[in-house]
């Protein structure tokens, strides 16, 4: 099973957004989860972050689609 998981960071710091490619203060990384193995983060604004976390929850359509690489770059 897929899960996601937010990790807080203890200290912020600045991160171009995964997302966004904009260089933001980073609060939170998003871990993906395949059976009990992390097959990638990503490091996300607070902004793409909210959007993510609606689009999990369902409150959003998916307007496009990606594939991870397993977290290699
Ligand atoms: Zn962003």
């Amino acid at each position: 099973m897929n899960k996601v998981e937010i990790q807080p960071y203890h200290i912020a710091k600045r991160y171009k957004c995964n997302l966004c490619d904009r260089l933001e203060k980073v609060e939170k990384r998003l871990v993906i989860w395949q059976q009990s193995q992390v097959v990638g983060d990503l490091l996300l604004c607070s902004p793409c972050l909210e959007v993510i976390l609606k689009i999990i929850e369902g409150e959003q359509q998916v307007i496009e689609e990606w594939n991870f690489k397993g977290g290699e770059e």
